[in-house]
Formats: structure tokens, sequence, C-alpha cells
């Protein structure tokens, strides 16, 4: 008997937890955070405490009521953890939060089963994020220790980490009832891959976050005609944009780019997502064409390193951008009074590499030739414009999704005030999807021909009833048996 329960992302975009159960196998694929309920609750400032993290998601629908499945260190705080895992695995789709952001309160005999590329933007986040990002490694809490001066004293244990088992994809691979086939498809992040998974009732297919109008459409067209070859009678399948009809593609995005930017002669500004590989793709192109260098981030050239150190090929190198250092908190970078030792220690210790790399670039740089780069800059990065004060005729693209609620709305108008305070109001918006569109899901759906639909990560579920007839809704923790 094979069953399948949605402990997240049903009538939501994204949170993602999906328990398929065949015999005794129990496997989640994904287990992302809602960023719909976590956002009805919680704010920078309204924070769940550490002990009472896990309990309090419960009881905001935000984890599922589930023995066997949390971290001991975590769930032993309210309520007895039972002693062994009782999951087999989790599989991640791809490495946004919304499909993997929970797994940080996982149990770490757990195993994980995820692309190269999934694991090195996981690591990203773990090592150059704030928040709670414990997906390759957890560090046990509530631990404490004698103190090494004093014996009698106790301290906070901040040593003891305990490795999570990663299990890289193989071109297929079984886990006991289950036969799993991950296959690569076109996403807004590097490491994206849909499924076939097959069962003792038959084939299903789960098409985590994909689209067909990015740079690599071609692997979700492979995809397609595979997961047809398996007759699946199920696709569990994404809908975020089923109301659009169609969508621009990332290479419109590219072309329509190349004019705009020519007709510059300051510095064009551009804010896209962080892990946005696509898209860092289609600066550099731009960039190249108009004899300018984009600049990225310490993140993201921090990041371009991890996935090439996990063998992930086809993505931007650092040698082909330019690495923005920023006067950090101390405000001593190239200030010859101070050694290059104690420059470094404002930075973090994974930053501390690009500092004197040879593609580095400093606010006083681009200040002396804005005409020759593309400057990255995200929210949180505005405040470096007071020292690269860009030239009049400079112009600031916004490359990111248009504000979905409120809490977006407000940084929008802080983002706003800054553009304005700098000359670089109105700004430009050029962005495309990370999602298939309406027509694309409509095609798959057709192609693949599966007997039933189980529409998730959509805010119109019902809406797939014009793309099928038959098509499953469930409940939030309705099981559904095949
Ligand atoms: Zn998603
Ligand atoms: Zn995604």
């Amino acid at each position: 008997m094979t069953s399948i329960t949605l402990h997240g992302a049903v009538g939501e975009i994204g949170g993602n937890k999906i328990l398929i159960e065949d015999g005794s196998t129990k496997l989640f694929f994904d287990f992302g955070l809602s960023f719909g309920k976590y956002g009805d609750y919680f704010s920078p400032y309204l924070q769940p405490r550490r002990w009472s993290f896990i309990k309090d998601y419960m009881n905001l629908g935000l984890l599922p009521d589930l023995t066997g499945l949390y971290r001991q260190d975590y769930e032993g705080r309210f309520r007895e953890s039972s002693k062994e895992a009782k999951y087999d695995g989790v599989i991640l789709s791809h490495p946004h939060l919304d499909h993997a952001g929970f797994v940080s309160y996982l149990r770490p005999e757990i195993p994980i089963y995820c692309s190269p590329g999934c694991k090195g933007i996981l690591q990203s986040f773990e090592q150059t994020s704030w928040g709670f990002h414990e997906y390759t490694r957890i560090k046990e809490a509530f631990k404490f220790r004698e103190s090494k001066r004093d014996a009698t004293k106790m301290v906070k244990d901040r040593t003891s980490t305990i490795p999570r088992e990663i299990n890289l994809f193989k071109p297929s691979f079984k886990l006991d009832e289950f036969t799993i086939h991950p296959f690569p498809v076109d996403h807004s992040v590097p490491g994206s891959n849909s499924f076939v998974i097959e069962t003792s009732e038959g084939s299903i297919v789960y098409t985590g976050d994909i689209r067909f109008h990015g740079r690599k459409g071609d692997l979700s067209d492979t995809f397609v005609e595979k997961a047809a070859s398996f007759d699946p009678v199920l696709i569990i399948s994404e809908g975020t944009n089923i109301d659009e009809p169609t969508t621009f593609g990332e290479l419109d995005l590219q072309q329509d780019l190349f004019p705009l930017i020519e007709t510059v002669t300051g510095l064009v500004i551009v804010n896209f997502p962080v892990r946005d590989l696509d898209r860092m793709r289609s600066f550099i192109e731009a960039a190249k064409h108009n004899d300018r260098s984009l600049i990225i981030s310490l993140r993201q050239a921090y990041t371009l390193r991890l996935l090439e150190e996990n063998g992930v090929t086809n993505i931007p190198r650092v040698d082909e951008v330019g690495i923005f250092i920023p006067k950090k908190g101390w405000g001593i970078l190239n200030n010859i009074n101070y050694p290059i030792e104690i420059q470094m220690q404002d930075y973090q210790s994974w930053e501390n590499e690009f500092i004197e790399h040879p593609n580095s670039v400093t606010a006083a740089e681009i200040h002396e030739n804005p005409d020759k780069y593309i400057f990255r800059c995200d929210f949180a990065e505005l405040k470096y414009l007071f020292d690269i004060q860009p030239p009049k005729d400079s112009i600031y693209i916004r490359s990111v999704t248009e504000p979905i609620d409120e809490e977006m709305e407000l940084d929008q108008r802080k983002v706003d005030n800054w553009l304005k305070y700098f000359g670089l109001y109105p700004y430009k918006q050029l962005h495309c999807s990370g999602h298939a569109s309406g027509y694309d899901l409509k095609e798959m759906i057709r192609k693949i021909n599966p007997k039933s639909v189980m529409p998730i990560h959509t805010e119109k579920p019902a809406d797939f009833s014009s793309l099928h007839g038959d098509v499953i809704l469930k409940k939030l923790g309705e099981k559904y048996n095949l």
C-alpha cells in the first residue's frame, strides 16, 4: 500500500513536505519552510525561543506533529523524544528554503539525498547567512561542559557538532520499497531536480519547482519525456504560475538588457536574487556586450567557490566577474596605517580569501570608472552607495520579483527612498519567473499523461481542473492512498 500525505504547500506557495509511505518505508520529499505562514506570526523582532522552536511551529501548523523525526536536543526540551528515528530519508528537490529550510530541525541520523548543487548552496546558507541553518551538520544545543580554566564551573559546549548523512544523487537509486529517479531540471537556483518514484502501486512524478523558459529549459523537456515513459499513476505538480498564460524567458531578459545598458554613461546598479546563477549569467553577458564587468558580492563569490568544490559545472566562474570588497564596520580597508592582518579581522573568515583576490574591486575603483561596471547591490548593500557615489546618468535595475506581501512592500519603500536620495529613481524593472507558466504546466501534464494530478505549491489548486480530468485535492496532513 502506497500513501501520500502533504504536510505543507497546500493552497500556498512553498513549505513543501511530502510524506510518501510504502509498507514500512517512510520518505519525505522536501522539508521546507512556509514563508507565508511564518510571516503571519513572526518577524525579525518576534522570534520563537530556541527550546520551543519545534513546539511553537507545530502549534501554528508550520511543522507536522510526528514522532521519531525531530532532533532530540530540541524535541527533548518539551517532550520525550523517541529513541529511534522513524523515517528512512529526506529527498530534496532543490535548495530554496521553502523546500529545504526546515531540514535544520531533523534528526541527524535521517539521511538526506540531494544533488551536488543543492548541497553547495545549503553549505553557503550555513556559512554565510544569518539565522538557523544546520543542513549538513548540527551543532548540539543545550550541552554544557566543565570550564577548562575552572573545573568547578560549567560552561556552554559550543564545540559539539554532528555531521548529517548527505548522499548525493545517483541517476537512480533504491530505498527499500522505492526506486527513485532524479532528473535535473530548469529553475532559478542550481541543483534543481524533478523525480519519478517507482512504488509498489505504480510510478509517482514529483516536479519540485520547475520551469521551461530558463537557460536549462532543455533539461526540463528531457525530464518530461522520461517521466512519460514510466506511465505514472500520479503527478504531484507545482502550480505557482498556473494563472499566468505565458512567461517572459531568461534569454528575453538578457536580450532586453543589452540595449538598456548601452545607453547608460554612468554606473549600472542591479539587484537580482543572490543565488540565481542564471540571472548572474544574463548580467555577465550584458556586461561583456557593453565593455563592463559585473561586480558581485563576497557571499556570491564564496557560493561560486563552494559549488565549484562540489563539482558543479556550467555556472559562472569567479574569474569572469569582479568581487566587491566593501569597507565594513571598522572602515580600515586599504588604510596603510593598519597591516593587512588587522584589516582582515574586520571580515568573516570565509571572506578573507577574496580580499587580495586579483578580481577584487573597491568602492573607490567603481567611483573612478563607473562606466566600466555593473554593480550588483541588494537591500543590505545599499549603504555602500555612500562610498561609491554613483554619478548622474547612473541607473538601477530591479531584477527580483514584485513585492508580494506587506513586509516586502515596506522594504521596497525603503529601497525607493535610497534610490531617490542617490538620484536613481524611478528604477527599471526586469525579471523573469522561476516557475512554469500555465501553458507550460498544461503541456507538461498532457505529455506525461498521468492518471491523476495532485496540485501543490500554488494558491489556486482548483485551477488544475482545467488541465486534467482527475485532480486530487487533499487537506493538510490528510492521507491519500494510491
Ligand atoms: Zn518553491
Ligand atoms: Zn524554488
